[in-house]
């Protein structure tokens, strides 16, 4: 993904291995639970939120900050109520990544500011793109990193020029509105929604639903955290849908037709824990106010205590799924859904590259840039290049990809070779497809290590030393710059957490843990699983092509079958 969508500081301790996590203790302390504890604001972030909803900060960035210039920002907006519209400030350039943790946060931060366009669905249109090229160009220095969550981010952008960029954003009906923050965050959606011809159900109403009804509602504006959501009728499950608070997986059932299997609970960072299935079945119309029950349970009984026990996952570790549903059905529906099945396994990728038939008999696309680099230029270039091939629309996708639809058969190897000549590939190496990393120490003020520009080095070394492999199984590479899990850690093949090591002369470089094994259902596993730290396995940064062609080599020797 991208600039943190963390917000506590990095922990020090590995996380924790598997899906099992603890509550916070028994104890006589309140955990802040709204509907259990009341509503007294337990540390100086829930403090904040209660003197003032986050959304009201753009009323004071329109008419005070934009005028007054970054010295004028109060710094509890500036490091709280501005990620309610999707504003951090970056890390100032050149600062080690061994200072991470021993420099106060304003030591870290720049006068500058990731922006995150949030794309619900990751659906664009190209005059949407060439408006988030063109703010990129004019106001952010021509960067534009695709993020794991369908959203592009901006970065180096002035509190002066935010009031235009939002001007421009909104008068193409995009917007950065809760695209941080202890809120619901973009909701994650089938790329191939509407379109694919072996789609089951399309789940754009649905997202349309939940995001005009609820997105920059005050009500759901004060979380105990955020909470992310994810929808997709496809049958590659393409929306990592058992990583997010609430998912909706579309499934047939056998006597009330087609809807979506319920999940809930699951989340990265330092506490992995996947999520489960509620054992529920939510006809369309029902999914939004499902969604809002879960949300509304958040809000009410969430934890508040600690920041870093705060997420949905943890009360549902203490209370179960049994009691979960209970209290969704009872308190917050006033009737019970009907039990439903779990969808069947998938039996394809769910990243779309390459070339796909639509419904309508046309085409559509995926194609990969680097790690999810991007520019300004870049997007403005595809918008012209898409236009030029008869087509408006396209997806990001939550693999840091692209997918451009409607596209007459005739007109794909034109396209293809015009996406080639901008950067993007159709035909993509194993390794290419399956890398993806985080923003790292160019922006992030929790990263000890760089990200992007490591990972694209690897794959360029990968692409030549692994040209002769017998390797047609996806590959994935997940590089992060801290231990906290943005380019989702422990759901890859292999995943690198950045940390400072210790090389073979004793020297402290950057490098990365190694976590090796896991996997979401859309990587093609038979079952998801999280995967595992290896002790004492650690990386360099500059070593990480030598690392993965050892194993790379390994497993085509050692592999058996279809493994
Ligand atoms: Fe997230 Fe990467 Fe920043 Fe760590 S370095 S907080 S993983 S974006």
């Amino acid at each position: 993904m991208t600039l943190s969508e963390t917000e506590t500081r990095a922990p020090a301790a590995a996380p924790a291995r598997g899906a099992r996590i603890r509550p916070p203790r028994p104890s006589d302390k309140p955990n802040g639970q709204w509907k259990v504890d009341g509503t007294e604001p337990l540390n100086a972030n829930e403090q904040f939120k209660q003197d003032d909803n986050g959304l009201n900060v753009r009323e004071r960035i329109e008419n005070v900050y934009a005028q007054g210039g970054f010295a004028s920002i109060d710094p509890t907006d500036l490091h709280g109520r501005f990620r309610w519209w999707g504003l951090y400030t970056q890390r100032k350039p050149g600062i080690d990544g061994g200072k991470t943790a021993t420099l106060e946060p304003h030591e870290l931060e720049d006068e500058y500011f990731m922006l995150r366009v949030r794309i619900d669905g990751g659906q664009l249109t190209t005059e949407q793109l060439r408006t988030i090229g063109g703010i990129s160009t004019d106001f952010a220095r021509d960067t534009a990193d695709l993020t794991d969550r369908q959203n592009i981010q901006l970065h180096w952008v002035r509190v002066e020029d935010v009031p235009e960029i939002w001007r421009r954003l909104e008068a193409v009906g995009l917007s950065t509105t809760e695209a941080c923050g202890d809120v619901p965050r973009v909701v994650l959606g089938s790329p191939v929604a509407g379109i694919a011809a072996d789609e089951l159900i399309d789940p754009t109403p649905q997202i349309d639903e939940i995001t005009s009804r609820f997105i920059g509602d005050p009500e759901l504006a004060n979380l105990p955290r955020k909470f992310k959501t994810a929808i997709t009728g496809h049958p590659s499950q393409d929306v990592v849908h058992e990583i997010n608070d609430v998912a909706f997986v579309g499934v047939t059932h056998p006597e009330l037709g087609i809807g979506y299997d319920v999940w809930v609970g699951g989340a990265l960072a330092a506490v992995p824990r996947l999520g489960e299935r509620l054992g529920a079945w939510a006809a369309p119309d029902q999914v939004a106010e499902v969604w809002h029950g879960v949300a509304s349970i958040f809000r009410d009984y969430g934890y508040r205590r600690l920041r870093n026990k705060a997420r949905l996952k943890f009360l549902i570790a203490d209370w179960g799924i049994e009691k979960f549903r209970d209290v969704l059905e009872t308190e917050y529906l006033g009737y019970r859904l009907a039990d439903g099945p779990a969808a069947p396994k998938p039996l394809t990728i769910g990243d779309h590259v390459g070339v796909h038939r639509q419904k309508d008999g046309r085409r559509y696309v995926g194609a990969t840039p680097i790690v999810g680099r991007t520019s300004g230029e870049q997007l403005t270039a595809l918008a012209d290049l898409l236009e030029a091939h008869g087509s408006t629309r396209l997806r990001t996708t939550p693999h840091q990809k692209f997918v451009f639809l409607d596209i007459e058969e005739d007109r794909v190897e034109p396209l293809i070779a015009g996406l080639d000549a901008l950067g993007l590939s159709v035909r993509p190496s194993l390794i290419r497809r399956g890398t993806i990393a985080c923003t790292g120490i160019e922006f992030c003020k929790l990263a000890i290590v760089e990200t992007k520009e490591n990972a694209r080095k690897a794959v360029l070394e990968l692409e030549e030393r692994l040209a002769d492999l017998d390797l047609d199984a996806p590959l994935s590479l997940h590089v992060n710059g801290c231990p906290n899990s943005c380019a989702r850690i422990q759901t890859a093949d292999i995943g690198l957490k950045g940390q400072i090591i210790t090389d073979d002369e004793g020297n402290k470089v950057p490098g990365y843990q190694v976590h090796l094994g896991g996997g979401l259902a859309s990587n093609e596993r038979d079952e998801a699983g999280l995967g595992r730290t290896v002790r004492g396995l650690k990386v360099s940064a500059t070593g990480i092509a030598d690392y993965v062609e050892r194993v790379a080599s390994r497993f085509a020797a050692d592999r058996v079958g279809e493994e």
